[in-house]
């Protein structure tokens, strides 16, 4: 499910990472601070219940540490140069072992959590009540459910919110498009031959000189004029400046004509979804 994600909304998926750790951190902190503190409240009157925090308390000890290499994981997986290669280190991130043992100690927490409320469950129905000791774990159970809950919730209105935002870089970055492309301003000659190369010529001749395929820019529908600066991708289709720009890099780093990927090779969706693999192990 994840690497679905990944492959289809990476950066997304990279801002969401981070973003959960940065704002829960504090308040996961909190909860095992209250833990610790249960602890020591139960220690030695309460033997096993003490001994039962204190593996709530060693389960996290380390968690922060392993925050921080998260967050630099999905950081550095932010800053390659396409949305595939972006998904591609994303999925790679979550397989380091530091990722991966974040991740088990989650799912650890998960089970102390229901071990806990399970236990805590039946003694109140099956003695007729808890104890005070088992009211205070009771007590910190229920924070650790509110705080997953709104964790969850949260999650998922961050999401959509971030796959249905314009402000959210998602494509290329512009040093890519730059590396990627030339910047030309268009002369005479250039606007006189306009239309004159058909777009299947012009990609079979990408070193001949550059022809534009059609009189006006197919994105703003805008006649290219003397002067005026496009860029040539090297498929090789030109558009003004301003609008191929918003276009790769607000959106996909596709040529808008020939439909054409911008930037360095990249891992295609299947590879993406590690499909290629499973279907060769099948055969
Ligand atoms: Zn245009
Ligand atoms: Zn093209």
């Amino acid at each position: 499910m994840t690497r679905e994600l990944a492959a289809h909304f990476p950066h997304e998926m990279c801002i969401l990472h981070r973003l959960i750790i940065l704002v829960f951190g504090g308040p996961t902190c909190a909860l095992v601070s209250h833990n610790a503190l249960l602890l020591r409240h139960l220690w030695p009157a309460h033997p096993l219940l003490a001994a039962w925090c204190g593996l709530r308390v060693s389960l996290c000890v380390i968690r922060p540490y392993l925050w921080l290499h998260v967050l630099r994981a999905y950081g550095r997986a932010r800053r390659q140069l396409t949305p595939a290669l972006v998904a591609q280190a994303f999925i790679a991130a979550q397989d380091e072992p530091l990722v991966r043992l974040n991740a088990r100690l989650g799912v650890a927490f998960i089970g102390w959590l229901c071990c806990s409320t399970a236990y805590l469950v039946a003694r109140g129905w099956m003695e007729g009540g808890r104890t005070g000791a088992e009211e205070l774990l009771w007590t910190h159970c229920k924070l650790n459910f509110w705080s997953l809950l709104v964790q969850k919730v949260l999650s998922i209105v961050i999401f959509f919110y971030l796959i249905s935002s314009e402000t959210v870089s998602r494509s290329l970055l512009p040093e890519t498009l730059d590396a990627y492309s030339t910047v030309e301003t268009l002369t005479h000659a250039d606007v006189t031959a306009a239309g004159h190369a058909s777009l299947a010529a012009a990609a079979q001749t990408p070193d001949a000189r550059r022809v534009l395929c059609t009189t006006e820019c197919i994105i703003c529908v805008r006649e290219f004029a003397v002067g005026e600066r496009v860029r040539w991708l090297r498929c090789p289709h030109a558009f003004h400046v301003e609008c191929i720009d918003e276009w790769v890099l607000r959106h996909k780093n596709l040529c808008p004509l020939c439909q054409a990927r911008i930037g360095p090779p990249e891992p295609s969706l299947a590879e993406l979804l590690g499909e290629e693999g499973e279907h060769a192990h099948a055969e």
